[in-house]
């Protein structure tokens, strides 16, 4: 290499040093960013069986909620302080949670699975415990891999209705998602035999949907620094409740939820189906923002598996 001067020598030094260092800053600053967005203490990083460290009991709250650790695991120790020793209950739980979402099953809480649990989600459980039909979520069925599952007991609308589902929007339900709601109604028609009548808020409705804030009287509530975006009790319940303090949009954006997504999620629970560990499957309890989904034949087949096979050919 010739270079004519000093300034062209130093230019070309400045660059090499540039093309150097730059990757370096890169990879820091998007470790930082992914740090800042976790839900949990960040010291709790790499932490794994037989620490005992201050915060742990947030993860296991988290996995308790979700159907990972048992609920009787007690998180609150008879004199009321928090139960904060990486046990072997709390390794288990975290491997489960990390067969689910197709991490490496290594028990430690990594980077990929505080990430993971620091996702806007659906407030539903992945597991329900103590089912004696063994429908929802087991162990078998996490290692084959992915597959659509249901609530315990299978619960579903009877077949009195003849696949005649009526559904309200109602608690003034915002006028702008409207839409976005019907258009999930109608995606789902378009793989089923179910009919769908929307009805006027006082007229009842088989599903009602509505958008909630905080405690709403469900003894689920939408708690501050969660993040979860929706729930639906199963069938015949169909109450679908949006978390009214999370930003959702009709377009897909950035800074915002799908709605038509999240709609489309929770009526797959309004109908029965729990949650599935395929990423692609509607039924999968995370999201993004700026994505938008369509169903999955995971989806479909579940819902036809629990309707008996009644999907159109
Ligand atoms: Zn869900
Ligand atoms: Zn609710």
């Amino acid at each position: 290499m010739d270079f004519k001067s000093s300034s062209d020598l130093q230019i070309f030094l400045l660059l090499l040093l540039a093309s150097i260092a730059f990757p370096f800053i890169w990879a820091r600053d998007l470790h930082d960013i992914k740090k800042s967005q976790l839900l949990f203490p960040q010291h709790l990083l790499g932490s794994s069986k037989g620490h005992n460290i201050e915060g742990i009991h947030t993860i296991k709250m988290h996995l308790q909620r979700y159907g990972y650790l048992s609920k009787n695991y007690n998180i609150i120790d008879t004199n009321g302080a928090y139960n904060n020793a990486f046990d072997d209950h709390l390794e288990s739980a975290i491997k489960k949670y990390q067969m689910f979402f197709k991490l490496p099953k290594s028990g430690v809480l990594d980077m990929e699975t505080l990430h993971q649990m620091s996702q806007a989600r659906c407030s539903v459980p992945d597991i329900f415990e103590n089912n004696e039909n063994e429908t929802s979520v087991t162990t078998s069925n996490l290692h084959i891999g992915s597959k659509y599952t249901f609530f315990p007991g299978r619960v579903k609308w009877p077949d009195s209705l003849n696949y005649r589902l009526t559904y309200a929007l109602v608690n003034n339900f915002p006028e702008e998602f409207k839409e976005s709601v019907r258009t999930a109604f109608e995606i789902w028609y378009g793989r089923s035999r179910f009919n769908f009548t929307e009805v006027s808020e006082n007229e009842g409705g088989n599903i009602r949907i509505s958008f909630e804030r905080g405690v709403h009287g469900d003894y689920h509530p939408f708690t501050k620094n969660s993040k979860t975006l929706a729930h639906t009790f199963a069938p015949i319940d169909g109450r679908f409740h949006f978390n009214a303090d999370k930003p959702f949009s009709v377009d897909v954006t950035y800074n915002a939820y799908h709605l038509r997504t999240v709609a489309l999620h929770e009526l797959g629970h309004a109908f029965g189906l729990a949650h599935s560990p395929s990423e692609d499957a509607i039924m999968f309890p995370t999201i993004p923002t700026n994505l938008e989904k369509d169903l999955d034949m995971d989806d479909i087949e579940g819902l036809w598996e629990l309707y008996d096979g009644f999907g159109v050919a």
